[in-house]
């Protein structure tokens, strides 16, 4: 793929989107994308982010406040579809179907690509790693490197995960040269927690169970759990990899019940498995070391399940 700046040439309107329950690298790169279109087109050019219901924490990006829910009706003469297959952008989909050009770019190895464009690189980190590959160096700014780097820090476990590169740290060296407090933007972002939201980690890890002679831990919570909180899936972040912390376990699995019986699976590996052949066979897919899936059945059918899937692959 060519500089973005080629491929939107002469467009007068643009759409972005990433994928549902979108998370930092999602928000990230979608806006530091947004914010750059922003800064090289004309003023007279529309340029929409659209996302379902982007957690509030990442308000400390410019541009948040302008993401929309919805794609306009009107077909856009370009769709950016970011850190996401086509099946997974939910609301958006309308906008990308109506569109007369589609740019895919992602990270996730499960992505087919097949939109007009597509930039799909399972070794990169993140998906903001692909945006600030495909934007003009120069044009950098305080505000674009700040969703840039939020983005990469979220998909890299704050540039700790394997799949950080030289690269990776070579482009958040360049990033972190604009000025942002970057220690405060992950305290906010990533490490701090709501009361509620370390009780229910606390509850998820004590109910957890281990399986296969404890090489996978599986621990979930059901909607009436979930109701008794208030909480909702932006609270559950970060609960799977604190399960994967355990010693001796391989996969860490947490689930929790999207409606009764219906339940959301996220998958992490320490590398031995490759998690994302585990959840397409479930019909999801993702990264080797994360991934995710949706299964239906009680919480007891969906466990056994998913560690026969897993168990084949420990083998
Ligand atoms: P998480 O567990 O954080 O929700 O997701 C881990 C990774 O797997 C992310 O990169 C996410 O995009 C991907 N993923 C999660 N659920 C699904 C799914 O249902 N389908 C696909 N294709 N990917 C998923
Ligand atoms: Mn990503």
């Amino acid at each position: 793929m060519n500089k973005i700046t080629e491929e939107i040439t002469g467009a007068g309107s643009i759409g972005i989107t990433g994928h549902i329950r979108p998370d930092g690298d999602c928000v990230g790169s979608t806006l530091g994308m947004y914010l750059y279109l922003k800064k090289i087109c004309d003023s007279d050019v529309i340029i929409d982010v659209i996302l379902d219901d982007p957690p509030q924490i990442f308000d400390c990006i410019k541009g948040f406040d302008s993401i929309r829910k919805y794609p306009r009706r009107q077909p856009y003469d370009v769709f950016i579809v970011i850190d996401s297959s086509v099946d997974r952008i939910g609301e958006s989909y309308p906008g990308y179907e109506k569109a007369h050009k589609t740019i895919n770019i992602d990270h996730h190895i499960s992505n087919p690509g097949c939109s007009d464009i597509n930039y799909i690189d399972p070794d990169a980190s993140s998906a903001s790693e692909l945006v600030y590959r495909l934007i003009d160096e120069e044009k950098l700014d305080k505000d674009i490197a700040t969703a840039i780097y939020i983005g990469i820090a979220h998909d890299t476990g704050v540039m700790q995960y394997s799949n950080t590169s030289p690269q990776t740290l070579r482009i958040v060296a360049k990033l972190i040269e604009y000025g942002f407090d970057f220690p405060a933007l992950i305290d906010v972002t990533f490490h701090e927690k709501t009361y509620v939201q370390n009780q229910i980690l606390g509850r998820v890890l004590m109910e957890s169970r281990l399986y296969e002679g404890g090489r996978i831990i599986a621990g979930g919570l059901d909607t009436q759990t979930m109701k008794l909180y208030g909480i909702t899936s932006k609270d559950m972040d970060g609960i799977v990899n604190q399960l994967c912390y355990t010693k001796g376990v391989e996969v860490a699995v947490f689930m929790y019940e999207l409606e009764p019986g219906k339940w959301k699976l996220s998958l992490r590996s320490c590398g031995l498995v490759n998690v994302a052949e585990v959840a397409e066979s479930f019909g999801g897919g993702g990264h080797v070391r994360a991934s995710g899936c949706n299964i239906e059945g009680t919480y007891d059918e969906v466990t056994a399940r998913i560690c026969a899937a897993i168990g084949r692959h420990l083998e």
